[in-house]
C-alpha cells in the first residue's frame, strides 16, 4: 500500500489539471456515476469534530473514504484546520491501495472545484475577484482562480486586518494586484467573482451588496448550522449546488431561507455537473446573478487522490 504526503500531493498535482480533474467528477457524479453515501460529523467539543466521508467512483474503479479532522483553531498553531487523511481501496478485490494526505487534498480540491464552477458561471471578461477569508482555502483559491479568469485586480478581507495584508504578502508577486480591504462590502461591490471562504457562522456578504453580473462561490459554511450569505443574497441568484442531497439536507443558506419564505422549494435550479456537461443551463445573462455553494463531495477526495496515486505509479514529475 503506498502512502502519499502533502508534498507528494502538491508537486504531482498542479491546480490547473485538479480543476479539470474534478469538472469531470461532478459530471460523473451528476450522471449517477458515483455512490455517495449521506457523510457524517462526529464532534468533538471544544468546536471540533471528525468528518466521515465515504464514496465509490465508477471511473476510476475504487472506493474509500476521507477521514477528516475538524479544528478550526489549528490555524493558530501553524498548522492546517483540516487534518486527514484518504483511504483508497481497490474495488476488484477490496484490498486498500493507498493513504493520502488529506489536508493537502482538500485544500486543492475546494479551490479546483470552485475554480471550475468561475469558469462554467462567472462572465468571460471578469476582471475583478474578491475573497472573502483569507485562510487556507482563501490561499488555494486565488491561485485557482487565475487560472480560469483574466483577473486582473483581487481584493482580499477578513475578520482580522493584519490576516489580509499577511494574505497580500504571501501572495505578491502575483499576475493580479492584490490588496487588502477593510470591509466585505468593499470587496464586494463591484467585484466580478466573489468567493466566501471563512469559517463564519453567520452571513458575511449581505445581498444588498450584490451587482448584476456577478458570480459568488459559497465555501466556507459546510454544516447546516452554518452560512455565509444573507437571505436577499441566496433570493438574489442563480443558485447552482454539488449535490441536491447534501445541500437539501446541509447547507445553511439554503435551509434558513426557505424557512424563513425568503424563497421557494424549487430555488435550487440543479448540480453543477449538469451545468458543466451542458444538460443544465448555466448564466443565461450577462446581468444574471450566478451563485455556487460548495459543500464539498467524497468523489472529489477520492477523484484527486487517485490522480495523485496514478501520477506516482507512472512517476510524472
Ligand atoms: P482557516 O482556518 O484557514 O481560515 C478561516 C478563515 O475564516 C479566516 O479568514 C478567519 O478569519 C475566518 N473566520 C473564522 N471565524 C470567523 C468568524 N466567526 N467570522 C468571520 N470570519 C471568520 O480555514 P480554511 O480556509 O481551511 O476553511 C475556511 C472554511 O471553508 C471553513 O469553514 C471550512 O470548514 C470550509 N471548507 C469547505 C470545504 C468545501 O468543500 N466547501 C472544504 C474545506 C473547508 P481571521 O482572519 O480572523 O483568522
Amino acid at each position: 500500500m503506498q502512502l502519499i504526503s502533502s508534498d507528494q500531493v502538491y508537486a504531482l498535482l498542479p491546480t490547473v489539471d485538479c480543476i479539470d480533474i474534478i469538472e469531470a467528477t461532478m459530471i460523473a457524479v451528476s450522471r449517477g456515476e458515483a455512490n455517495l453515501p449521506p457523510r457524517s460529523i462526529m464532534p468533538l467539543g471544544n468546536g471540533n469534530a471528525m468528518g466521515i466521508m465515504p464514496g465509490g467512483l465508477a471511473e476510476p474503479h475504487i472506493h474509500g473514504i476521507k477521514l477528516v479532522s475538524l479544528y478550526p483553531e489549528n490555524p493558530k498553531l501553524g498548522l492546517s484546520s483540516h487534518q486527514g487523511i484518504i483511504l483508497l481501496f481497490n474495488t476488484r478485490d477490496g484490498r486498500p491501495i493507498a493513504a493520502i494526505d488529506g489536508a493537502s487534498v482538500t485544500a486543492l480540491r475546494t479551490a479546483a472545484a470552485s475554480a471550475a464552477a468561475t469558469r462554467a458561471l462567472s462572465r468571460a471578461n471578469s476582471r475583478v475577484l474578491a475573497i472573502l477569508g483569507a485562510g487556507e482555502q482563501a490561499d488555494h483559491h486565488l491561485p485557482a482562480h487565475l487560472t480560469v479568469r483574466p483577473f486582473e485586480e483581487v481584493r482580499v478581507w477578513t475578520r482580522t486586518f493584519a490576516n489580509a495584508e499577511a494574505f497580500v504578502a504571501r501572495h505578491a508577486p502575483s499576475a493580479a494586484s492584490i490588496r487588502a480591504v477593510a470591509s466585505a462590502q468593499e470587496a464586494a461591490r463591484g467585484a466580478d467573482v466573489v468567493v466566501t471562504a471563512t469559517a463564519s457562522p453567520t452571513a458575511i456578504l449581505q445581498g444588498e451588496w450584490l451587482e448584476a453580473g456577478q458570480h459568488i462561490n459559497l465555501v466556507g459554511a459546510s454544516v447546516a448550522s452554518a452560512r455565509e450569505i444573507d437571505d436577499e443574497g441566496i433570493a438574489r441568484g442563480r443558485y447552482f449546488v454539488d449535490t441536491l442531497a447534501g445541500a437539501k439536507a446541509q447547507a445553511g443558506e439554503y435551509i434558513d431561507a426557505l424557512k424563513a419564505g425568503a424563497i421557494a422549494g424549487d430555488h435550487i435550479l440543479g448540480e453543477i455537473g449538469r451545468v458543466y456537461d451542458g444538460t443544465l443551463p448555466g448564466r443565461l445573462d450577462d446581468r444574471d446573478v450566478t451563485i455556487y455553494k460548495s459543500l464539498g463531495v467524497a468523489a472529489q477526495d477520492l477523484a484527486a487522490a487517485y490522480e495523485v496515486l496514478d501520477r506516482v505509479g507512472r512517476n510524472v514529475t
